[in-house]
């Protein structure tokens, strides 16, 4: 793509005192892509989430997020165009939908305008005065979505959206990212399994112990050798 890319990481390394977590990671997601980065738990997903969100310093590379080093004092308007779900988000389970979503949008200055639409794309619409506490696992996970997809940002995080949740509320999930995709959002997603999330993806990254295996589509990722069965066995 001749466009610039969005989040870019080049020969990245991180190290947590003694364990190694990354090494020479290199990829870059472009405006509008959705990519899935896959792994088993421990492989690095989440410190590769971290470095991007500007909360953990590389130790070696370079990583840019909107043509930016996330933790510099510049990169202050880009980090706002980042969302970001987090693995097993929970709530203040005594606020409605709706109610959650306002607190969010006063913290993060975002005009509560737009709470009603997202609650609509993410279809809670008719839940938003409920308490969150009488909602199923598939649907806190999409009032999460609606919560990192507050301000519209350009970019979404979101790290292991559908675990523990039904195939049926595994597509409700992805139906919603489907729209805040149309929206112009470009989007990483952690997974440690394929099955459900593939048809929602562009281009995938797979990385094990720190490493990047592979990446491309899925249909080049297939015809590679030594991928873990759980990828090769899809499709
Ligand atoms: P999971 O899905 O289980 O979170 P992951 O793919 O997201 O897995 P990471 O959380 O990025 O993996 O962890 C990668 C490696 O770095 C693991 O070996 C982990 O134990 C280690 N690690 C992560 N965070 C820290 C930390 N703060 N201090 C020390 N080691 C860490």
């Amino acid at each position: 793509s001749p466009s610039r890319p969005i989040v870019s990481l080049s020969g990245v390394a991180k190290r947590y005192a003694k364990v190694s977590a990354l090494e020479r990671i290199d990829f870059e997601l472009f405006p509008g892509e959705v990519m899935g980065l896959f792994g088993h738990n421990g492989a690095g997903k989440t410190t590769i989430m971290k470095l991007i969100l500007g909360i953990i310093p590389a130790s070696d590379g370079q990583v840019k997020v909107f043509g930016q080093d996330p933790l510099s004092k510049q990169a202050f308007e880009a980090r706002k165009q980042v969302g970001y779900l987090p693995e097993n988000v929970s709530f203040y389970d005594q606020l409605t939908g709706r109610e959650v979503l306002r607190y969010f949008a006063r913290l993060k200055s975002v005009p509560k305008q737009a709470i009603e639409q997202l609650l609509e794309q993410v279809g809670l619409t008719h839940a938003m005065d409920r308490q969150v506490k009488t909602y199923s696992k598939g649907m806190r996970q999409r009032l999460g979505l609606a919560q990192a997809f507050l301000g519209s940002p350009k970019l979404l995080l979101l790290d292991e959206p559908t675990v523990g949740l039904d195939p049926i509320a595994t597509q409700e999930f992805y139906a919603s990212v489907d729209k805040l995709k149309s929206e112009g959002a470009s989007i990483i997603l952690c997974s440690h399994v394929l099955p459900g999330v593939e048809q929602h993806i562009d281009r995938a990254l797979i990385i094990s112990g720190g490493r990047l295996l592979a990446k491309g589509s899925l249909s080049e990722l297939r015809q590679q050798a030594q991928l873990p069965v759980a990828i090769k066995t899809q499709g």
